[in-house]
C-alpha cells in the first residue's frame, strides 16, 4: 500500500536518514531501521491476525512502538485501532468492545490495562481477544535475516494491498456525543496524508515536534504518517512540556534543529504562557528561535485572535512566525487550511480545500447550494481522501455519507474580506454552536472570537441556553484576569462590535479553565448543563 511503498523506497535512498526520535528512550530509528523493524514485528503479529481487516487495539505508551505497531499491523493485513492508554478504562472497554478487537498490541506498561480489556471483551461474547506484549528489545532480538527480509519485501511487493481495504479505525473527539468509530481505507488515508504533505511542503529535511496524542487525526494523520511518506524526522515526545519546547528550538546543544511544529489552540496559549516564566535571556533567544521554525499550524479548534495576535505582533513571543490554520476531521482529513503565502493566514479563517477535496456550502432549509459570500450553510465534502463509513453505526453512515458529500456537522461561509479571497470561516457546530434566539441565528464562535479581543479575557465557550421567551438565549463561560465582570460590563463593551440580538445573557464565571478534551474542544452539551443548569 503507498505508505509503506513510500518508506521502503526511503529506507533504499536514504537508509541512514532518521524516521523518527523517540524522545523518551532517546532512540534515533533511520529509515533503515523502520523497515528492519516493521518485518521483524510482523513476524510476531501476523500469526495472530486471523482474516482479513481484524481489529488490532494498539495500546502502548507515546513513542516508536506506536507507529511501528500500526505499520506492522497493515503489512499483516489487519485494521488498526491506536488506543490512548491513559485514558478511562470505560472509554477505552467502549473502543475496543465497539472494534471487535481480535488482538490487543500492547507495551510492558499497558500489559494489565490489556488483559482487563480482554475480559471486557470477552464479556461481549463476539470476539475471542489475544494480548501480544512488545518490546524493542525482543523485536530486534528476534530480528529478520537477510534472506527473509527479502523475501518479506517481495511478498508485500506482489500482494499489492488493495486501497480499498480498512486500514485504520480513529474515534472522533467525542465533544458532540459518544465517540464514532471512522474507519479509513488505505487509498483514503494516502490522499489525507499525501493532500498535507504536498500543501505544506514537506521535504526530507524536515524536522517535527510532536507533542500531540497520537490516537486522533491530528496527531496520526496530519502529523506523524506525512512525516514518513515524506522521508522527513519526526520527534516523538510523551508529554508537553511548555519550557522544554522553547529550549528545544532554541537547541543550545545543537541537535537538528526542529523546522515544523503543530499544535491545537491550547497548545499555543500554553506555550504563550511558559514563555514568560522562562528567565528573561531565554525569552529573547526562545522568540528568535521560533522565528527560525519553517511551519507552525494550528487546528483541531478555532484559533482564538488573541492568541493569533500575542504569538505574531512584531514583538510578539512568536518572533513574527504566522500561524498557520487549518481545519478538518476524522471523518475527512485535513480539507482545508490557509495556505502556504503568509499574507492569507488570515485571522479567524481557515483557508481553501487542499488538493482532492471539494467543498460546498448547503442551505438545509432552502435545499439548495450556497455561492454567495457572508451566506451561511453547512460545510459539506467530497473526494478521495474522504473516509466512507462509520464503524457499526449504519444509520449515521446513511444520514451523514449518503449522497457522496459527507455532512460535516459544521457551518460555514465564504469570507467577504477583500484580503481573504473567498477563504471559508467556520461558524461552529450546527448542533451547538448556532444558537437560536428570538428567530435569529447567532455563531457562538464570532461572539467567543469578540469577548476574546476585550481586556482581560483568557478563556471562553459561548453556549445557547434554553429559554421560553427567547427559544435560546446567549450565555458565556468567562475566564478572566479583571476582578469583575458582569452580563451588563459584556453587554457594554460588546456593543460597538456585534449586533445587538447576539449579546449575552446569560454569564458564569471559571477560575481557572473552561473545561475541554485532550484536543482543545470544548464539549458545549456537557458545559451548558453545568454551567446554567435547569432552574427546578
Ligand atoms: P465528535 O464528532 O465525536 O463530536 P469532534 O467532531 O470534535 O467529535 P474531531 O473529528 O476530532 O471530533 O473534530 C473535528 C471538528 O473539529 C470539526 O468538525 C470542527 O467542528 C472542529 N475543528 C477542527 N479544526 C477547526 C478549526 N480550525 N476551526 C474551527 N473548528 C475546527
Ligand atoms: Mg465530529
Amino acid at each position: 500500500f503507498p505508505l509503506l511503498s513510500r518508506i521502503i523506497s526511503h529506507s533504499r535512498s536514504s537508509p541512514d536518514s532518521k524516521a523518527i526520535v523517540d524522545i523518551p528512550f532517546a532512540h534515533s530509528i533511520t529509515y533503515s531501521n523502520l523497515v528492519d523493524d516493521i518485518l521483524s514485528l510482523t513476524k510476531l503479529v501476523s500469526p495472530s491476525i486471523k482474516e482479513d481487516e481484524a481489529r488490532v487495539v494498539v495500546l502502548c505508551e507515546k513513542g516508536y512502538l506506536v507507529p511501528l505497531a500500526m505499520l506492522a499491523v497493515w503489512t499483516s493485513g489487519g485494521l488498526a485501532v491506536p488506543i490512548l492508554p491513559s485514558l478511562p478504562l470505560p472509554e477505552q472497554s467502549y473502543m475496543t468492545t465497539n472494534a471487535e478487537t481480535s488482538l490487543i498490541i500492547c507495551d510492558n506498561e499497558n500489559r494489565s490495562r490489556a488483559e482487563q480489556l480482554v475480559e471486557e471483551v470477552k464479556k461481549e461474547g463476539k470476539t475471542t481477544c489475544e494480548v501480544l506484549e512488545i518490546s524493542l528489545e525482543d523485536i530486534r532480538k528476534n530480528g529478520v535475516t537477510k534472506d527473509e527480509k527479502r523475501n518479506a519485501l517481495e511478498g508485500l511487493k506482489g500482494r499489492e494491498l488493495d486501497g480499498e481495504r480498512r486500514a485504520m479505525m480513529l474515534f472522533t473527539s467525542g465533544t458532540t456525543g459518544r465517540p464514532k468509530g471512522v474507519v479509513t481505507r488505505h487509498s483514503a488515508l494516502a490522499a489525507q496524508v499525501s493532500a498535507v504533505a504536498e500543501a505544506w511542503r514537506w521535504s526530507e529535511s524536515d524536522n517535527l515536534l510532536h507533542v500531540l496524542p497520537l490516537n486522533h487525526l491530528h496527531g496520526i494523520v496530519v502529523a506523524l504518517l506525512p512525516t514518513l511518506w515524506s522521508g522527513a524526522t519526526v520527534e516523538l515526545w510523551e508529554k508537553f512540556d511548555g519550557p522544554a519546547i522553547w529550549k528545544r528550538w532554541i537547541n543550545e546543544d545543537g541537535k537538528d534543529p526542529i523546522t515544523m511544529f503543530f499544535g491545537v489552540p491550547t497548545v499555543y496559549s500554553r506555550l504563550i504562557a511558559a514563555h514568560s516564566n522562562l528567565p528573561s535571556d531565554l525569552q529573547e533567544k526562545a522568540t528568535k528561535a521560533s522565528s527560525t521554525l519553517r511551519l507552525q499550524v494550528s487546528g483541531s479548534a478555532p484559533l482564538p485572535e488573541s492568541v493569533k495576535k500575542t504569538w505574531e505582533q512584531p514583538g510578539g513571543v512568536g518572533g513574527g512566525q504566522v500561524l498557520l490554520e487549518r481545519y478538518g476531521m476524522t471523518e475527512t482529513g485535513i480539507i482545508a487550511g490557509t495556505g502556504w503565502e503568509v499574507e492569507k493566514r488570515i485571522k479567524g479563517h481557515v483557508g481553501f480545500p487542499l488538493k482532492g477535496v471539494e467543498i460546498r456550502l448547503w442551505d438545509e432549509e432552502g435545499n439548495k447550494q450556497v455561492t454567495e459570500r457572508e451566506i451561511s450553510g453547512e460545510v459539506q465534502v467530497r473526494g478521495p481522501p474522504i473516509t466512507k463509513e462509520y464503524w457499526r453505526l449504519p444509520d449515521a453512515t446513511t444520514k451523514e455519507f449518503q449522497d457522496g458529500w459527507f455532512k460535516t456537522g459544521d457551518v460555514g461561509v465564504y469570507s467577504s474580506d477583500p484580503a481573504a479571497e473567498g477563504q471559508l470561516r467556520i461558524l461552529g457546530r450546527k448542533s451547538t454552536d448556532i444558537i437560536k434566539s428570538g428567530g435569529e441565528k447567532i455563531s457562538a464562535v464570532e461572539i467567543e472570537r469578540a469577548i476574546l479581543e476585550l481586556e482581560g479575557m483568557k478563556d471562553c465557550a459561548v453556549v445557547g441556553v434554553d429559554d421560553e421567551e427567547w427559544g435560546q438565549v446567549v450565555s458565556v463561560c468567562l475566564v478572566t484576569t479583571r476582578p469583575e465582570v458582569t452580563v451588563a460590563d459584556l453587554r457594554k463593551e460588546l456593543r460597538n462590535v456585534i449586533a445587538p440580538y447576539k449579546l449575552p445573557k446569560k454569564l458564569k464565571i471559571y477560575e481557572e479553565e473552561i473545561p475541554r478534551n485532550n484536543m482543545g474542544k470544548v464539549n458545549k452539551k456537557k458545559l451548558v448543563l453545568e454551567a446554567f443548569p435547569p432552574e427546578s
